[in-house]
Parts: C-alpha cells; structure tokens; sequence
C-alpha cells in the first residue's frame, strides 16, 4: 500500500490507471460483436501490446521502489523486461498505421510497399535490441533505467514521425468518408502518440505516454470499433452505414469491385411474424452462410431483405460472379432450419460493377431503389443494371432540376379551390393549391413535382411560397369579408419536422398582418416515432397561436384512430378516392359511412373531397359532411377568378 500512496511513486499509479483503462477497453472489445475482421485484428494487437508495455513498465517501476521485487528479480532479467516494453513501444506506432490503414481498407500492393511501411520500425527495433550487444545507442544504469547516448539514440523517434506525418496525410486524403467525430477521434489518436515522444524526453518517463495510449484506444473502441452503428445486430452482418463506408473508401481510393445483392423474397414479412428471437436465429443462418461466400468477409444486410456482398477486384461479368450466384442458387433450394420448423425461402441476386457501372454513393442509391423494385419481378439469372428501366431515375433527376429553376425564377404560382359548406349555402372556406408551369414543357402537376421536391427538401422553401402568397391575397383582397372563414395550406411532413417550423408559419402572418384563425393548415398521417413528436410540438405551439389543423387524406393512410382522436384537429378531409369509389361498389360506400360516424362520434367537421357529380354531392350531404370540395362546384382556379367566383356566389 505504502508503494501507492507515496507521491514520489505517481509513474506506478498512472501505469495501474493506464491498465484499468486498458481492461475497459478488452472488456468492451470482447463483449460486443465485431465486424470489419481485419481491423478488429489489428485493434486487438494494439490492446495487447498496449497492455504488454504497461505490465513490463509496471514491472520495471515496482523493482525500482520495491526491495522486495528488487530481491526477487535479478538487474539482468529487469533489463532485459525494459527492453522488451522499449520494443513494444517502438511497435506502437506500426500498428496505429496499420489499424488506420485498415479502417480506410487499404493494403499495400506490393511487396516493396509492405517493406517500406515495416522499415522504420525494423530500425527501431534494432536499436532496441542493439544494447544486447553495445550501448551505443542506450544503456541501463544502476536502476535499470534507461540512458539514451544523444543524438544516436534519439533517432529512434523519427520511425514514430514518419508513422505521423503519413497518418496524417492518409487522414487528410479519406476525411470525406469519415464522419466528424471519427475524424477527431483518429486525430485525438495521432496527436497522443505525437504528443508522446516529447513528453517521454521532458519528464524521462513512459507511464504518461502509456496513458495517452490506453486513452487512445478506448476512443477508439467506441468509434471505429463502435459495434452498433457497423454492425447489425440481428444477422451479425453490416450495417448499411458500413456498406456505404466501404463504397466511398473503396471508391475514393478507384478499387474495382462488385456488390453481389441476394434479395430474399418476404424476408422481412417472414421476419416479423417470427419472434425476435426466432427471427434473428434466421437472419443469422443466412448470414453466416452467405459470409462464407465473400473472400474477405464483407457481408452486409441493410434491413430491407436483401445482403450485399462485396467482392473485390471482380467484375460483374467475371466467373467467380456466376460460380458463387449458382453455388447461393443451390443453398436456397433446401430449406432453413429453424426450430423445429423448416422454412423455404426463394431469393434473386443482382450484381453492380464499380467503378464502370456506378461511380459514385449517391447512384448507387438511386440504382439500389430501381434495383430493389425491379428484383421483385425477376427471379432467375443474375440482374444487372443493363436490364434495368433507369427511368424513373432520370425523370426524378429531371423534375428535380425544374422545381428548382421554378423556384429560381419565380415559376410557381398559387390556385385556390373553393369549398363549399351546405348548412350555410356559401362558400365558407377554400384550398390553396401550388401551380408549377414551365416555359418549355407547360403544366406540372404538383402530384409529379411534390414528391421530387420532398426527396430534395425545395419543398420548404415552395411551400412557404404557398403561405406567403396566401397571407399576401387575405391582406389584400379582404377575402373574408365576404364569408370565406379560412384558407387551408397543405404543409408537407418535411415541414412538420422543422424545428423552427412554428416560428417561420407566424412571423409569415406577422408579416402580413393575418389572423391566425384564417389559416388551416393540412397535414396528413404519419407514424414515425421521431416525427410525430417533433410534429405534435409544432402543431401544439400553431395551435395555441390561433391555427386550426385539418387531417388531409384521411382514409388513405393505416391510421392509429386512437393518436388521431388525440389530435387537436379540427377538420377531417376524406380522401377523393374514397368519396369516389364510395359511389362503385356497396363495400366502399361502408367504408366510407364509417368513416363518417368515426369522425363523427369524435365531433369534428368533415370536408368531402373530389365531388364530381351533383349525385356525389347529394349523397355526402345526406350523410352529413360539413363541407364540400370538388371539380362539381368549382376547379382550383387563380387568385384574381377565386376573387370574383366569391364575390359572385357568396353575395
Ligand atoms: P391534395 O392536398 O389532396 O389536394 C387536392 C387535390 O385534389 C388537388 O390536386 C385538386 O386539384 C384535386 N381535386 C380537387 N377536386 C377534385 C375533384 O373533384 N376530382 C379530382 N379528381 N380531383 C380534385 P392538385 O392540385 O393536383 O394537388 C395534388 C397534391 O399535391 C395535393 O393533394 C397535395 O398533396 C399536393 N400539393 C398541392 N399543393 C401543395 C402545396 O402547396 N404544398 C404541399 N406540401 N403540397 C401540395
Ligand atoms: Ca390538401
Ligand atoms: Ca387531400
């Protein structure tokens, strides 16, 4: 006890400190799943020499304070222990290489390369071992301490260097694949270790650059070796984050290699029937037996049915493709076992060539969609992207280009559809509704251009277009003198997630002077966890100020009726389609009466949307909606119409 709590024995503390540190990390390492192979390998190097070092240092220290180690282990054997934690320390920097190396997936090619990257170290390591023989470089003095002879001893330090400066480079060079907190993190690691060396000189003692280095790697372990985000913990395979990780680095760095994607028909039904347990036992049969079929073990599963293997320096076209899809063929062919039951499962493989055939993360997610939907279709050879119909692609490419030239040079524009309420014989309310015409190719839909916008996130900046022209006509043309109450704004669920979504909607009516009672804002059905929480903090503040909410669409989406009874709505619109078909068969027109009686027995207005026909408009009457909205009594049309077709009929 006496050895610890003797300040002048801190350098033992630390070395215990450093070890504890060290056992968290094996502790963290062990426990949870791995999967990059060979940079787990090198990561448990690291932690192994890293303990080596401290348990030899620690050795060292104790004999120095200790008679009774002193007496225990002769001068020669503590030599020769503080030379081999030299030795460790030495190969410290090699391995840090390596593992960054790894984590960028590079290899060196050639032999020469390896020699080159092993060289520094080699020269350390003979100097190290060099006092065997000569003290030229060092020597151990009466405590076993050990005396560089400057500057021949010294030069030890600049393997360490050269280690740092080609970290830093390759650091510098892949920053683009790493996410922020990984960039500090292998930066926090490179500047421990060059911190290290000047430390050792100034206070001549290791047990603060073996602390450095134990704190490394439990950062370390908890960013690149960070289980949960690279690993699925269902199959045991990687995460799609890993997969795209691996894509850029392999790209960045223009590797050849394909993505072999297995497509399992149903899987993820067949999941979700089974228990969690049950369910993961599959996953991993399949997984493990797919992993034996990629070289290097790059086996991923992105949650949506299908695993991508990938298979380096192989091209789509190459033999091994067809051998392993035929040898996969056959394993699908017998069941899986699980349980007592058997399950059959039927798959379809596809191959992407990279670089020729997809050169960038971003196609090859826009390829994995159409891939996907396509996949569902075919299920005999091998699918490849020359058989696919890239269309759809190239259209969503296309409309996104002119949404934001439209919002560039002021192509949108608003139209208002009237809503007509029948108790009052009037038109109470209307809907704003966005127009996009393009010089060249005309009239847009918003049905084909809304969705494009979404994916793209124009849709904030259009439909804040959308209420500004709003608010702007309310202003101006006095519209609700003349008996329409409110105007209801579609806002996109991209809205709704919006942190300062509340804000920007009020200082808009702020802004023009407008009522918050004439504004109605529709949204529709969401089931998201994370949105709806964000959504219902928006609508609540909306709410408070004055806003009324109406639920768009209703009918359409797998509604939880009892979250939507708990929403502050006031307005339920029923979908078109449901108004329409109501009128086709004798089921549908149930649907839609019970529909009616739920938003009913909630006591909240119904608004009838799509009325065509004045026998669509009879009956929604008759059944008791509040309001009407459909091509029978007016069309959208724009705002200078809007204002005359009110004046016109509301007088
Ligand atoms: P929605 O919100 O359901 O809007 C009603 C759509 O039904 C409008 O289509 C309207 O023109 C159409 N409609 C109205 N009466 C009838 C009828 O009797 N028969 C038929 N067949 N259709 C009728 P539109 O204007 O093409 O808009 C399509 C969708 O685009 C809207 O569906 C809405 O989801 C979205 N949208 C339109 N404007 C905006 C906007 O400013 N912001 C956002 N976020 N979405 C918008
Ligand atoms: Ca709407
Ligand atoms: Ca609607």
């Amino acid at each position: 006890m006496n050895l610890l709590t003797n300040p002048q024995n801190y350098e033992i503390c630390f070395t215990i400190c450093s070890l504890m540190v060290l056992f968290v990390t094996v502790f963290v390492h062990a426990t949870e799943e791995h999967y990059y192979s060979r940079q787990n390998d090198i990561f448990g190097g690291l932690v192994f020499n890293a303990i080596l070092m401290n348990v030899l240092g620690l050795v060292h220290k104790v004999w120095i304070q200790s008679d009774f180690v002193r007496n225990s282990i002769s001068y020669q054997a503590v030599c020769v222990l503080g030379m081999l934690e030299k030795a460790c320390i030495y190969v410290m920097p090699l391995l840090s290489m390596l593992y960054c190396m790894a984590i960028f997936h590079i290899e060196p090619s050639t032999i020469w390369k390896k020699a080159i990257l092993f060289l520094p170290t080699v020269y350390s390591l003979m100097v190290v071992f060099s006092v065997i023989f000569t003290d030229y470089f060092y020597y151990f003095d009466q405590n076993a301490d050990t005396k560089y002879r400057y500057f021949q001893g010294a030069t030890v330090n600049v393997n360490v260097w050269l280690y740092l400066v080609f970290a830093a480079y390759l650091i510098f060079r892949y920053l683009k694949t790493l996410s922020s907190e990984k960039t500090i993190a292998l930066v926090i690691y490179f500047f421990l270790m060059a911190a290290g060396i000047p430390i050792r000189i100034l206070t001549k003692s290791s047990s603060i650059f073996e602390f450095s280095v134990s704190i490394a790697l439990l950062l370390c372990v908890y960013t690149f070796q960070n289980p949960g985000e690279f690993v699925d913990r269902t199959s045991g395979a990687g995460t799609k984050k890993a997969l795209d990780f691996t894509i850029s680095t392999y790209l960045l760095q223009k590797k050849s290699f394909t993505i072999l994607g297995i497509y399992i028909d149903k899987l993820d039904v067949i999941l979700s029937e089974e228990t969690a347990e049950t369910a993961s036992e599959l996953l991993r049969q399949i997984a493990d037996y797919l992993r034996k079929m990629c070289t290097d073990g790059s086996l991923f599963y992105s949650s949506d049915s299908t695993f991508a293997l990938v298979i380096p320096n192989v091209r789509p076209e190459d033999v091994i493709i067809e051998k392993t899809t035929d040898q996969i063929k056959k394993r699908f062919k017998d069941s899986w076992n699980l349980r007592n039951t058997e399950i059959k499962l039927f798959q379809s493989p596809c191959a992407i060539g990279f670089p020729d055939e997809v050169d960038s993360l971003e196609r090859f997610n826009e390829v994995r969609t159409v891939m996907k939907k396509a996949l569902l279709r075919h299920n005999r050879d091998v699918l490849r992207i020359a058989d696919l119909n890239l269309k759809y692609v190239e259209h969503d490419k296309k409309i996104d280009g002119i949404v934001k030239r439209a919002l560039e040079d002021g192509l949108l524009d608003v139209y208002y559809q009237p809503i007509y309420s029948p108790s009052e014989g009037k038109y109470t309310s209307c809907e704003a509704l966005v127009r996009l015409k393009d010089p060249k190719l005309g009239f847009i839909s918003p049905a084909a251009f809304m969705p494009v916008a979404e994916k793209n996130g124009t849709v904030l900046d259009i439909d804040r277009f959308v209420l500004d022209s709003v608010c702007e006509m309310i202003s101006t043309t006095g519209i609700t003198d003349y008996g329409v109450e409110y105007v209801e704004v579609n806002l996109s669920i991209v809205d709704c997630i919006q942190a300062n979504m509340a804000d920007n909607v009020l200082n808009t009516l702020k802004k023009y002077n407008v009522q918050a009672k004439n504004i109605n804002l529709e949204i529709t059905e969401t089931w998201e966890k994370d949105i709806t929480e964000v959504m219902d903090t928006n609508i609540g503040r909306l709410i408070r100020a004055g806003i009324s909410f109406s639920m768009d669409d209703f009918g359409t989406g797998y509604s939880n009726l009892s979250r939507i009874a708990l929403l502050p709505l006031k307005l339920f619109k029923l979908d078109k389609s449901i108004v329409q078909s109501a009128f086709e068969s004798e089921t549908s027109y149930m649907v839609m009466i019970n529909l009616i009686k739920i938003i009913k027995s909630l006591g909240k207005e119904i608004v009838a949307e799509g009325v065509e026909t004045a026998e669509q408009a009879g009956q929604v009457i008759r059944l008791g909606c509040d309001h009407i909205q459909g091509f029978f009594y007016a069309r959208p049309m724009t705002k200078e119409h809007f204002i005359e077709f009110i004046k016109e009929h509301n007088s």
